[in-house]
C-alpha cells in the first residue's frame, strides 16, 4: 500500500467518507452516475486510495477463477470425455468406424480463406469429417511383387459428429513431440458428449469393435518381424481353402486332428504343470506345400500366422526368444528355414564365426521357453532334414515331424480335378495326362508347385496341359 498517497486524506477527511457504508455508497454512485464508471473510480479518491484497485483486482482474479471454475465444473456435470490413445487397439477401430459413419459427409479440407468466414464456420461446425488423412498399406506378396492399398482416416483436429441424436466433438490430437519405436507420434483421440448422451459411447465402442471384428473374418492376418516385433503384414488376407493345398491323402486331415486335439485338451496341460504348446516340423523338397499347407491350416482353426524365416538378417537369439514369448493371439508361428540356424552353429565352431543370426542353442532356448496360458503353436519348415539336430525332435520342441514330398499320383489326379472338373468331368484327359507323367517318370519327382504352374499355364486348357506334360523336368527327390 502506498502511505504517501494523497488518497489516504479522503478517508479521514471531515466530509465524513470513511465509513464502510459510504464507501459502498460511492460506488453505487459511481457506477450509475454521471461519466464513464473508469473516470468516476479514477477521480474517487477512495478508489484511488489503493483498496479499490487493490479489490477490483482481487474481484476480478477470484472472479474469472471462480468463472473458470463453474466451466470446468459445468463440464464436469454436463459433459462427457473418452479419451484413447494411439496405443490402445481401440483407437484404429473408432477411427476406421468414423469414416465408415460418415463416408457420406467428406467434404475436402479448404482453409478460411479459401470459402470464406462464413461457410468456413458453417462447415466447421457441422457434423462430419472436415480434415482426413491417407493412409497407405503396402502388401508384399509371396513372389515379391508389391500392392499398395489407400484407405482415409479422419485427420488431426477437431471433428463434430452427430450419432443416435447425439453431438459428439472429436478431437484427434498429437501429445507431445516424441515417436513410438516404429516412428508413430503419440497421438490420443478424445470423443466428448453431453453427460446426458453418455450411454452412446458403449454403443460407438461396440459397433467399432464389431466392424474391426468383420473386416478380419474369413481373413487370416499375417504377422512378420518388423521394427523387433510382430506387426500385420498388410491388410489381412483370404484365408486359404483347407483342400487348396493337397497333400497325400488323409496327411492333411491327420495334422489337423491333431492339432485340433492339442487345442481340445488345454487343461490336460495345465494340470499336470507341462507348458502348453505343441511343435511341429514339415520337411521336404521346395514348392511341396509347406508354407502353403501352415496357411491353410490356420485358416482352418481361424488362427493368424506370426512368419519368420530363421536365416532373416538381422534376427538374433535373443530377438528370437523375445518374440516367440510375445506371439498374439490365436496365431501359430511358422518358423521358416529351421536349418539356417544349424548352419550357423556349425560356422560358429569351426569359424568362430558370431553373426548376428540365429544359432542352434538359441533356437532350443527359444523354444523351451515359450510357456502361456495360452496354446502355442510352433511350425518350423525345412528343405534340408539332414541338418538338424536330434536334439530339435524332443516333445515340447517337435512332436510331429511330417515329409511333404514331390507329387505323387494320387495328388497330381486330385490336383488336376482342382483345375479341370469341369471341362474334364468323366477324367479322360486326366487319365491320359496320368499315363504320360508316370511314362515320363514325373510322379514323386516333381513339385506340387511346378505342378501347379503348369495348370495355371493351361488354365481351362485340358489338351494344352496334356502336351506340356514333358516340359516338367524330373528333379531329385528331396529327403
Ligand atoms: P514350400 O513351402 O514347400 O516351399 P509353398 O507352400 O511355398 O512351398 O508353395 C509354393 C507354391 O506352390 C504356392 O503357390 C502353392 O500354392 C503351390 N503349392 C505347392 N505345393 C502345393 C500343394 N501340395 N498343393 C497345392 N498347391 C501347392
Amino acid at each position: 500500500m502506498d502511505n504517501n498517497a494523497p488518497s489516504q486524506a479522503p478517508i479521514t477527511s471531515p466530509a465524513g467518507h470513511g465509513s464502510r457504508e459510504d464507501a459502498i455508497k460511492q460506488l453505487a454512485a459511481a457506477t450509475g452516475g454521471d461519466g464513464t464508471l473508469v473516470t468516476q473510480l479514477l477521480n474517487n479518491p477512495f478508489f484511488t486510495a489503493g483498496f479499490g484497485l487493490a479489490g477490483l483486482a482481487a474481484a476480478v482474479r477470484y472472479g474469472s477463477r471462480g468463472l473458470a471454475q463453474v466451466g470446468s465444473l459445468l463440464r464436469q456435470r454436463l459433459l462427457v470425455d473418452v479419451e484413447v490413445t494411439r496405443h490402445d487397439k481401440a483407437y484404429d477401430w473408432v477411427l476406421n468406424w468414423m469414416i465408415a459413419h460418415f463416408q457420406d459427409q467428406l467434404q475436402p479440407t479448404q482453409s478460411r480463406k479459401h470459402v470464406g468466414t462464413i461457410e468456413y464456420l458453417v462447415r466447421r461446425f457441422t457434423p462430419g469429417l472436415h480434415h482426413l488423412q491417407v493412409r497407405t498399406a503396402t502388401l508384399r506378396s509371396a513372389n515379391g511383387a508389391e500392392q499398395t492399398a489407400f484407405s482415409m482416416v479422419p485427420g488431426q483436429g477437431r471433428h463434430i459428429l452427430r450419432y443416435r441424436n447425439a453431438f459428439i466433438a472429436v478431437n484427434r490430437e498429437r501429445v507431445g513431440k516424441s515417436f513410438d519405436a516404429d516412428g508413430k507420434p503419440f497421438e490420443t483421440v478424445t470423443l466428448t458428449t453431453l453427460y446426458h448422451y453418455r450411454f452412446v459411447f458403449e454403443e460407438l465402442f461396440r459397433e467399432a469393435h464389431l466392424m474391426a471384428q468383420q473386416s478380419t473374418e474369413g481373413k487370416t492376418v499375417v504377422f512378420t518381424m518388423q521394427n523387433l516385433g510382430w506387426k500385420p503384414s498388410g491388410q489381412p488376407r483370404r484365408r486359404r481353402p483347407f483342400d487348396s493345398v493337397v497333400l497325400e491323402e488323409g496327411l492333411a486331415e491327420k495334422i489337423l486332428g491333431d492339432v485340433r486335439e492339442f487345442l481340445n485338451t488345454r487343461t490336460w496341460y495345465l494340470d499336470r504343470g507341462i507348458p502348453y504348446r505343441r511343435g511341429y516340423l514339415l520337411y521336404g523338397p521346395p514348392g511341396t506345400g509347406k508354407t502353403s499347407f501352415v496357411q491353410a491350416l490356420a485358416g482352418s482353426l481361424d488362427f493368424n500366422i506370426a512368419m519368420l524365416s530363421l536365416s532373416q538378417r538381422g534376427l538374433t537369439d535373443d530377438l528370437l526368444n523375445r518374440l516367440l514369448l510375445e506371439v498374439p493371439p490365436r496365431t501359430i508361428v511358422l518358423l521358416e528355414d529351421a536349418d539356417a540356424a544349424f548352419s550357423n552353429r556349425r560356422q560358429r565352431d569351426e569359424d568362430g564365426y558370431t553373426g548376428a543370426n540365429v544359432t542352434y542353442s538359441g533356437l532350443l532356448n527359444a523354444l523351451d521357453g515359450v510357456a502361456s496360458a495360452e496354446e502355442r503353436i510352433i511350425f518350423m519348415t525345412t528343405n534340408h532334414i539332414d541338418r538338424l539336430d536330434d536334439a530339435l525332435i524332443r516333445p515340447g520342441r517337435v512332436d510331429m515331424t511330417v515329409r511333404l514330398g514331390n507329387a505323387t499320383e494320387g495328388q497330381m489326379a486330385r490336383l488336376w480335378d482342382r483345375f479341370y472338373a469341369e471341362q474334364d468331368a468323366h477324367g479322360e484327359g486326366k487319365r491320359r495326362f496320368l499315363s504320360k507323367a508316370i511314362n515320363a517318370g514325373l510322379t514323386d519327382n516333381v513339385s506340387t508347385a511346378a505342378l501347379q504352374g503348369l495348370f495355371l499355364y493351361n488354365k481351362g486348357d485340358v489338351e494344352g496341359a496334356i502336351n506340356m506334360v514333358d516340359q516338367l523336368k524330373p528333379q531329385q527327390a528331396g529327403r
